[in-house]
């Protein structure tokens, strides 16, 4: 993945235990996948995106056996909902592996007889903490209590001792050669924080690791001796190279192995992180380039008690809004190693700030005046003025940003880079007005420059999108007349120019609804941040409705602190904004100047609450036009639940004071 001159990418996500429901946590790592394997196609790349199931193990086994069927039968009809729900989020790997496909388990096996051949794997004696209930022993790392006895975490039995014959993988030989290659392979294990991880456990000592079972039926028998079952990782870790046609299609297998990225869970980084490549070492088989461990998705308890549903269940989500708001959340909301918090409220934020506000609105003005103003066709332009090139050049800029992002699985800075051009574009259709060149005939062609630097701009942010939001992606080129789809245009063939005069574009639909949250979940809706003009507690100049930036990290110097002229203003008169539910519009006394201004508060005060008091205003802020009522200056609040809080002075001091 780092190297750039690599012709093929191979991605891959853990195997999902074919018992389990898949969730949002499951959604959110095959989604990325998704998204890596689209854009490496469209960087050129032969790409290859496996994904799977896991469908061994004692647990299959004991559902089956209570419904009376085969294990098997049992997995074949469960791994539907898998497969189904990558199908609703627009997920398209190129393979999708079981455990229990014959290619799987030879290759399993043969790779078994190698080690067992070579030494790596021996016959010993495993003794361990055993659930006589479950017939099965218990993880290592669960804890000992404080009786000094295990207890098992599935039935909460206690456990007892015991041992039994079983094979070994020669762990402890690979100690060295696994901390040698992370030394020489810093990126390995990302982020780095998790690479310490692993090192560290790896150097406090490896013990052998018992890999088959004689308790568990359900699984691949070990060759030549059917008593015992190949276990868990040994068999479900080996999917990535038998998915891609280890010791069956050995031309496909040489060309993808090994892996650019294992996409996984941080809890299951040590299997992958130390067992799976000292699995490798000892077959002879090189290493995937990198084991990504991202964060997880935790739900928000409060919130999610009030919901009608399941906060996680994607469902939810999907069948409301498609795949791509879920797809862009996922991925836009945190970076690919930490962990996110999900709420409908963040959910509905994005969606409709992002989607529908900045995305879009762009797409649905520049192409409802393409239909008023030209009836539907691009029309004969003047040449480029500097504006235009500005946005021609920002592209350019923002498009080598965005691939270096996506090269290195920084997926939210791809978006926030993307999501910068389109407010750059928004802000350049709002500074040259076609709405008032329309209105003279002698401009005609400044009117069609404007409307086709708009067209491309949402032709190529449709193409940077498309890896994310594929089906968007789609809809937006049908809409600017394109008969390809964005994704058979390779990123280094796309041309930000390549619309001509005469092409014909469609009517704009509606890509993104904009969502109420008391619509959606059916409650009482407290919006998490306000949108829409009206609404905002604090009015933001209106020249500049692209969205804020919105990145809590974010540093400032003091330097550009001190650029903030606060200062202390008395309300001197205060009255409501006609036809404005939120705003009140305030003569405020600064010291050596009278002002107006507009601001968002008027659900927490009343107009005569406000006379008198002493504010925090930003004097030096751009003055705009809110609701028609300008204002030169905006009031400092606390936000509580979408409603204004404001800190008022309470000792002796003057208006027009500095505040710092
Ligand atoms: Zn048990």
């Amino acid at each position: 993945m780092e190297k750039k001159s690599k012709k093929t990418f191979y991605v891959t996500t853990p195997i999902y235990y074919v018992n389990d429901v898949p969730h949002i946590g499951h959604a959110y790592t095959t989604i990325i996948a998704d998204t890596l394997a689209r854009y490496h196609k469209m960087a050129g790349r032969e790409v290859f995106f496996l994904t799977g199931t896991d469908e061994h193990g004692q647990k299959i086994e004991k559902a089956a056996a209570e419904r009376g069927i085969t294990p098997l039968a049992l997995a074949d009809a469960v791994v539907g909902r898998t497969r189904d729900l990558w199908k609703a989020l627009n997920i398209e790997p190129d393979f999708f592996i079981r455990t229990t496909m014959a290619v799987h388990e030879k290759g399993v096996q043969k790779l078994f007889q190698a080690l067992l051949e070579k030494g790596d794997i021996f016959k010993g004696e495993y003794k361990g903490w055993y659930c006589v209930s479950d017939e099965n022993f218990l993880a290592e790392d669960v804890p000992i209590g404080t009786d000094g006895v295990k207890v098992c975490p599935d039935c909460g039995k206690k456990a007892v001792i015991v041992s039994e014959a079983t094979y070994f993988f020669r762990l402890s030989a690979y100690q060295q050669q696994l901390l040698d290659h992370y030394a020489s392979h810093p990126q390995f294990v990302r982020p780095p924080s998790r690479m310490n991880e692993v090192s560290s456990f790896v150097r406090s000592g490896l013990k052998d690791l018992s890999i088959t079972r004689t308790t568990v039926q359900w699984g691949i028998p070990v060759p030549g001796d059917p008593a015992h079952t190949i276990y868990v990782w040994f068999d479900a870790l080996h999917n990535y190279v038998t998915g891609i046609g280890y010791g069956e299609n050995e031309n496909q297998f040489k060309k993808f192995w090994p892996a650019q990225v294992h996409l996984i869970g941080k809890d299951i980084l040590r299997f992958h992180a130390v067992f799976w490549p000292a699995f490798l070492m000892a077959s002879g088989l090189p290493l995937p380039e990198c084991v990504f461990g991202h964060g997880w998705w935790l739900k928000d308890e409060a919130k999610m008690s009030k919901s009608r549903g399941n906060v996680l269940d994607p469902y939810t989500i999907i069948n409301a809004f498609g795949p791509d708001p879920l797809r862009y959340f996922l991925l836009r909301e945190i970076p690919l190693g930490l962990d996110g918090n999900f709420s409908h409220e963040g959910f509905l934020h994005r969606v409709n700030s992002d989607l529908a506000n900045d995305f879009g609105n762009l797409v649905h003005r520049t192409l409802t005046m393409v239909q008023q103003y030209f009836g539907g066709t691009l029309g004969e332009m003047e040449d480029e003025g500097a504006d235009d090139r500005a946005i021609r050049e920002m592209y350019e800029k923002v498009k080598a940003s965005v691939r270096s992002h996506y090269e290195s699985c920084a997926l939210n800075k791809a978006l926030e880079e993307l999501w910068t051009f389109i407010g750059a574009a928004n802000k350049y259709l709002a500074d040259n007005a076609p709405w008032k060149l329309a209105k003279d005939p002698g401009r005609r062609g400044r009117l069609a420059r404007v409307l086709w630097t708009g067209a491309a701009a949402i032709r190529g942010a449709g193409h940077l999108a498309a890896p994310v939001m594929p089906g968007s992606a789609v809809r937006i080129w049908d809409l600017v007349g394109e008969s390809v789809s964005p994704q058979s245009v390779l990123f280094d063939d796309f041309r930000f120019d390549g619309l001509r005069p005469g092409r014909e574009m469609k009517a704009p639909l509606p890509l993104f609804p904009r969502v109420d949250l008391k619509e959606f979940l059916g409650q009482e809706a407290k919006p998490a941040i306000p949108s829409g003009e009206d609404s905002a507690a604090v009015p933001q100049p209106n020249e500049a409705k692209m969205k804020t930036k919105e990145t809590p990290m974010d540093i400032i110097t003091f330097e550009e602190f001190k650029k903030l002229d606060l200062r202390v203003a008395q309300v001197i008169r205060a009255e409501r904004v006609e036809g404005a539910t939120k705003l009140l519009k305030l003569q405020i006394n600064l010291g050596t100047e009278e002002r107006q201004i507009v601001a968002g508060v008027a659900e927490t005060y009343a107009p005569e609450d406000l006379v008198g008091k002493k504010i925090t205003v930003v004097a030096n802020l751009k003055p705009a036009v809110i609701r028609g009522v300008e204002s030169q200056g905006m009031l400092l609040a606390g936000i509580k639940d979408g409603k204004a809080v404001i800190p008022f002075f309470e000792g002796d001091i003057p208006p027009g004071s500095k505040v710092q």
